[in-house]
């Protein structure tokens, strides 16, 4: 039998001991987030009511490259790190490509993605900070599981709202979270006055993660000793997400190669920074020829057809205005999506890479990503998360070219996580009770407006 698969492995001392800050190397910093009300740029301070104090200024910082990883997060990264960075020769083999395939295998975390490597630092900072009780939103649930269990390795207490439709169509990410000790509310609530409003205007309106957010960051700012974690979209976020790419930085020389092309699913951003801004970093610095895409959804097409433009995180505006790729902050995604990825706008770090043309995105249709993480899975013998298969379908349609152009590309791709606790979405795949879904001119214009009209 030839070579199937091989895997790239970093001994303990090689996982990164720095995280790398992108905005420190970039010629147009991202613009700054403003208070809503005064529309003056937000400073650290503004923030400390919301986030703990060391993760406001992470967010800001636009000098410091290199942000020490603390030893106890490095320790708890331990459990699992470095993850694996695999060469998918099978995956080559079926498609008939001539590139050079790998992957950044985030599934072996024990929740199962990458979320894990920013709910860690966030929980981490608060207890230094001695804060006793963190909240968030989950929208499919990973960003709550990884919360919930960070909260427990550091003796936090944490309040997840989950967005109904997910918290009734999957059950499973409720347990994973309440096993890990959490406290689980399904969103829009009653417990808070976001969700109340929303209600009562809309009572059977079935939760996106806008409300959620809304609902997370009141009960933060009514409780003491309380504050609010965000497991993608922040700067934060990206930062401690680069991990990923630091270490596959390391492991791609092991493997005596280096990536033309690198793809990441893109939702908020986290993991397409967390790899991608390393890489980055080779071509603000070096000009190094490196393609960046990053594949999101046709339902939630924020980068391919949003707007950039100062908008809110959150449905009710809660949050500071973010300068953004954004689909406007009363989108709600179509119901009939199964794949996540669904958050209405981008990371303003990668917001102001796209604008200034360092990287690419491209939208993906449902049926095709589905299609794309099947093969991968049979090849593979990992069953890709939903969101993943994006990126696979982006990868795969890459490798395509190759073949056709007869390039021995080098593509390298993020597998954010597995998809073992979402088998209720491919099992509507196979059942053909998907369908592909694009948003019209109109009703992208529509939400933009309604911005506008806040603003
Ligand atoms: C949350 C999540 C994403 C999307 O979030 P980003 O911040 O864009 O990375 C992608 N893949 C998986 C598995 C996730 O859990």
């Amino acid at each position: 039998m030839s070579k199937q698969q091989k895997r790239y492995m970093l001994p303990e001392e090689e996982i990164p001991r720095y995280w790398y800050n992108i905005q420190a190397d970039m010629a147009n910093k991202p613009l700054p987030p403003l208070n809503p009300a005064t529309k003056q740029p937000l400073k650290a301070e503004d923030l400390y009511p919301i986030f703990a104090k060391e993760l406001s200024r992470q967010e800001l910082d636009q000098t410091t490259t290199w942000v020490e990883i603390p030893e106890e997060v490095r320790e708890m990264y331990k459990y699992y790190r470095s993850t694996p960075l695999v060469r998918a020769y099978a995956l080559e083999k079926a498609i008939g490509t001539p590139a050079h395939i790998y992957f950044k295998n985030e599934s072996v975390s024990p929740i199962g993605s990458h979320k894990l490597n920013s709910a860690l630092a966030q929980a981490y900072y608060c207890k230094q900070e001695g804060i006793t009780n963190i909240t968030t939103e989950t929208g499919a649930g990973q960003w709550g599981a990884a919360l919930a269990y960070a909260a427990k390795v550091f003796g936090l207490e944490a309040a997840v709202y989950q967005v109904k439709i997910s918290y009734e169509q999957k059950p499973y990410r409720r347990s994973i979270m309440q096993t890990f000790g959490a406290q689980v509310t399904a969103s829009p609530s009653m417990s808070t006055r976001a969700g109340k409003d929303i209600l009562t205007a809309h009572p059977n309106y079935q939760g996106s993660l806008g409300t959620a957010i809304s609902e997370a960051v009141e009960l933060a700012m009514q409780t003491p000793n309380c504050r609010y974690t965000l497991g993608s979209v922040l700067n934060h976020v990206a930062l401690h997400q680069t991990i990923i790419g630091l270490e596959a930085e390391k492991q791609m020389e092991l493997a005596g190669e280096y990536p033309d092309t690198i793809i990441a699913c893109f939702g908020g951003g986290s993991n397409f920074g967390g790899l991608a801004f390393p890489f980055m970093r080779h071509k603000i610095l070096e000009g190094k020829q490196i393609r960046f895409i990053a594949a999101e959804p046709a339902s939630c097409p924020k980068l391919t057809r949003g707007k950039f433009e100062y908008d809110f995180g959150d449905e009710v505006g809660y949050t500071p205005l973010l300068p953004m790729y954004t689909l406007g902050h009363n989108f709600e995604p179509a119901h009939i999506h199964a794949g996540g990825l669904r958050y209405h706008g981008a990371g303003t770090i990668v917001s102001q890479l796209y604008k200034d043309g360092l990287m690419e995105a491209v939208d993906i249709q449902q049926l095709e990503s589905f299609e794309a993480g099947c093969l991968f899975a049979q090849m593979e013998g990992i069953i890709p998360a939903p969101e993943s298969c994006h990126a696979i379908a982006a990868t795969i349609h890459e490798a395509k070219k190759c073949a056709e152009t007869g390039e021995e590309k080098v593509i390298l791709f993020n597998l954010s996580g597995h998809g073992l606790i979402d088998m209720a979405s491919y099992d509507k795949y196979l059942a053909g009770d998907l369908t592909n879904y694009t948003l019209t001119d109109e009703e992208i214009q529509r939400n933009l407006d309604a911005v506008e009209a806040v603003l």
